[in-house]
């Protein structure tokens, strides 16, 4: 009995829960008119009325409002009408596109689209990318023109010649104004690839998209001499050339006062008998063996040119400036071998 009685309180309460909830739903604010009050926005006229209609459509009719093409409601037409509701409608309206200021297209819309909505559809109707260069999410005006313009890119290569540099190796084995072509240089070559960006039909700018190398240039290698004309800095070298070789007794000097009598004060310090001042390369010799300015190539000190004379710098005797007192103590004295270059 107590069971029975239970499910019978269950059935009530699903039943008034059925019936009564929408009720409640649809009636908000229905406190005193008998039926529900709509309000309804129609090219900016606002109408506020008691319907007895039961969906938008029955409301529309009733009200001898009409609805064309691309007029469009907020809600769908067969949606019921309740208390409180707002029904807009907006109306259909036209406006032109023209594309790249070509001839205008005029376009039938509802009203409350935006620029971008247009421009969309522009878009797949042309298939084309399209720009609009001012504000593109305002609402578009009744009868304006919106001028789109197209963007389109192209790509193109380019190649182009990367010469190759010539480097020069200034070698004392070679003789002075002798050059030699070790490698020979070869040209390389650059690819670029360049974007084109066309707006409104026009070139706008260009981006570089790629560079790449595909071949790669080759360094010309040239050999330039350096050695005093008709000698190599190497005796054994074939090529050398020299008057002939003397065997003479080798001794070192430098520009202190033990080795030429003179202090660095003195006027004459420093310098040799032909007046130059003393560098490596400098020799004494006996100007009546050898004159003065005669070139040498000498065993253990190199190219050298008599420059100088001494007291003690008698027949095949050569005395080899130095830098310092130590390194000529050093060399003490020695019989070499001397080439005479000319
Ligand atoms: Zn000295």
């Amino acid at each position: 009995m107590h069971r029975i009685r239970a499910v019978c309180a269950v059935l009530v309460f699903a039943l008034v829960a059925i019936f009564f909830v929408p009720m409640v739903v649809f009636n908000i604010t229905g406190m005193s008119p008998e039926f529900p009050v709509v309000t309804i926005y129609d090219q900016g006229a606002t109408t506020q009325t008691e319907s007895t209609a039961y969906t938008v459509d029955d409301l529309l009719y009733g009200m001898g409002i009409t609805l064309m093409g691309h007029d469009r409601v907020n809600y769908p037409l067969d949606f019921p009408i309740y208390n409180g509701m707002s029904v807009r409608i907006n109306r259909e309206f036209s406006f032109y596109i023209t594309i790249n200021d070509g001839p205008p297209v005029q376009i039938t819309a509802s009203s409350g689209i935006t620029v971008e909505d247009a421009l969309v559809q522009a878009q797949a109707e042309n298939h084309v990318t399209l720009l609009y260069p001012n504000d593109l999410t305002r609402e578009i005006t009744p009868n304006e023109t919106l001028n789109f313009l197209t963007w389109h890119s192209r790509e193109f290569n380019e190649t182009a010649i990367l010469p190759f540099e010539t480097i020069e190796n200034r070698t004392g084995a070679m003789r002075y104004g002798q050059t030699h072509l070790r490698r020979r240089g070869t040209d390389g070559e650059h690819e670029t690839t360049t974007m084109v960006i066309y707006i409104g039909g026009y070139e706008d700018s260009r981006v570089i998209v790629s560079e790449n190398i595909l071949v790669e240039p080759v360094d010309a290698i040239f050999s330039i001499g350096t050695a005093p004309m008709g000698a190599l800095t190497d005796p054994t070298d074939p090529d050398f050339r020299y008057v002939r070789r003397v065997r003479m007794h080798a001794t070192a000097y430098c520009a202190c006062f033990i080795c030429t009598g003179r202090n660095p004060e003195d006027a004459l310090f420093g310098i040799t008998a032909s007046g130059r001042r003393v560098e490596h390369g400098i020799v004494a010799v006996d100007r009546t063996v050898f004159p003065l300015g005669t070139r040498f190539y000498v065993q253990g000190y190199g190219f050298a040119e008599a420059a100088d004379v001494g007291g003690a710098i008698r027949g095949y005797s050569i005395d080899l400036f130095m830098y310092c007192h130590q390194e000529a103590l050093r060399f003490g004295r020695r019989d070499i071998y001397v080439w005479v270059l000319h």
